[in-house]
């Protein structure tokens, strides 16, 4: 195969007739031919700077240059170095703004296709079923860790190839967190990358207890008493925000969280999921909000039968919503109306969902976020049937870990406060990081906050006598 050495290797995705009626992946991972045709344009810089864009720090440089000699399963192991989550990096991470955006490549042409690269690796090693990596000799040293997610997980990782012993307590009933329950099976398939590399964490010796919140029943304090040295909290940002409209109690209003996790949760032949379908196949839906979970939504919605509309109240400009998923939710045959808000739902005589009050916006000077604020055009109200409506306006962290932690210092909007960059908080010996600190982020920026307070617990059960 001729290579360009200003392009990426293409990727082969499914057309968009095929893919708005299947789950199955958007894009296809390489084959070995085009990785290593990939891996050649890496210029091996002296000063990485796709490392520095990576918030997990992965060695990219180093797992490159082993794929460049051929050696798939040497490339496998330094990537395993730092990260357990090299599938679902490869194909989730907003590389553009990351590693991807950091490469010297981009400068003149396009840059590596770091993302793809390790997609194929982390695919190969699950294919190929390579070996974990050595643990060091164990440390009797025991962390609790609850939460699952990106931040849990990279941060058990850690701890336990360093010699802890590590469990992991999960409140539902899968482990994976959002990759589990929010990110849709075509952009990420649960069971051959999330569930696998779940398992490689298990596989250095982590245990993952299910079912199991930590809060007001069994609290902090309870960790401590059973023996657990140190905590790690990585509870994610899991409660949905309400436009507090009018009419959003009517049956057929989903948040965002609910209506993806349903269909996750595989438990769509329960009354929930039932009612959910009926709400959705064959029908119209309004999906409310421009981020990248709205784009989520909508393109699940497409894949059930519905015909889905966009509300977004500013203009495409200011679409949160990565670009190449907007691409990828118009191709499908979403529609949408910008500088657009929702002002009631107006129900029908049983109470659920006929149609949605929309008012057009203008925008008007930058607010604090530099964006230009919407504000209502008087008297431009429509109404827009529909049979239901999905709120995809971002999630806040549950209050209830702070209010079941004794010592637990929150911000108003709930976030866990952190000292530091390796995420103590108020409590000694108990640390935080991912989304339950920042907020609703990405799935590496929580894996890196994981490793750093994973290295910082390290360093605490050192100065700490066994
Ligand atoms: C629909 C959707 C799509 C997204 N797409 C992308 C994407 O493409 N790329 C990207 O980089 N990011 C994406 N994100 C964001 C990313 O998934 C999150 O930033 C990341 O998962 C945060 O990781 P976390 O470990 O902090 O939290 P989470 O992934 O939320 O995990 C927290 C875990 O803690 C558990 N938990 C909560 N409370 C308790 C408790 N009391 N006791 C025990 N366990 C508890 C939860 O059940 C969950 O398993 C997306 C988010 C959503 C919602």
């Amino acid at each position: 195969m001729a290579i360009d050495k200003m392009k990426k290797v293409p990727v082969h995705e499914q057309e968009p007739e095929i893919r708005a009626h299947n789950f199955n992946e958007v894009r296809q991972g390489y084959s070995k031919e085009e990785a290593q045709l990939e891996a050649q344009r890496c210029l091996n810089c002296k000063v990485p700077k796709c490392k520095e864009g990576c918030p997990n720090q992965n060695n990219i440089p180093e797992f490159i240059a082993k794929l460049k000699e051929g050696d798939v399963e040497g490339a496998y192991r330094k990537l395993a170095e730092r990260t357990s989550l090299p599938g679902v990096c490869g194909r989730v991470c907003d590389q553009p703004h990351q590693c991807e955006g950091k490469c010297v490549r981009g400068i003149k042409g396009e840059p590596v296709a770091i993302g793809m690269l390790e997609r194929f690796v982390a695919d190969a090693a699950a294919a190929e079923g390579y070996d974990a990596l050595e643990k060091a000799p164990s440390n009797g040293r025991r962390v609790a860790v609850v939460g699952s997610g990106p931040a849990g997980l990279a941060c058990a990782y850690k701890l336990a190839l360093d010699g802890c012993d590590v469990t992991i307590f999960e409140a539902q009933h899968e482990a994976g967190g959002v990759l589990r329950y929010g990110i849709p099976e075509y952009r990420l398939p649960k069971e051959t990358v999330v569930e696998h590399e779940v398992r490689n964490v298990t596989r250095v010796g982590v245990k993952i207890v299910t079912d199991c919140p930590i809060g007001k029943e069994h609290t902090i304090d309870d960790l401590f008493v059973q023996g657990f040295e140190a905590v790690f909290l990585g509870v994610g940002a899991w409660s949905p925000k309400h436009m507090g409209i009018p009419g959003e109690d009517a049956e057929g209003v989903y948040t965002s969280d609910k209506f993806l996790s349903i269909f996750l949760s595989g438990d769509v032949s329960e009354p929930e999921g039932l009612e959910l379908k009926k709400h959705v196949e064959n029908k119209d839906i309004v999906v409310v909000g421009g981020g990248n979970v709205a784009m989520d939504v909508a393109r699940t919605a497409v894949r059930l039968g519905a015909r889905v509309q966009v509300v977004y109240r500013r203009s495409e400009a200011e679409l949160p919503a990565r670009s190449d998923e907007i691409a990828h939710a118009k191709e499908e045959g979403v529609v949408f109306n910008l500088l657009t808000n929702p002002v009631a739902v107006v129900k029908d005589l049983k109470g659920g969902v006929c149609c949605v009050e929309l008012v057009k916006m203008a925008l008007g000077e930058p607010d604090e976020s530099g964006r230009r604020r919407p504000r209502e055009i008087k008297g431009s109200n429509f109404l827009m049937k529909c049979d239901a409506i999905v709120m995809a306006l971002g999630t806040g962290v549950d209050p209830n870990i702070a209010e079941a932690t004794k010592g637990l210092e929150i911000d108003k909007s709930n976030r866990i406060i952190v000292k530091n960059e390796d995420g103590l908080t108020s409590r000694p010996g108990v640390y935080a990081g991912g989304d339950d600190v920042t907020g609703p982020l990405t799935v590496v920026h929580a894996m890196g906050a994981g490793r750093r307070s994973a290295a910082a617990i390290l360093e605490y059960l050192k100065s700490k006598k066994a």
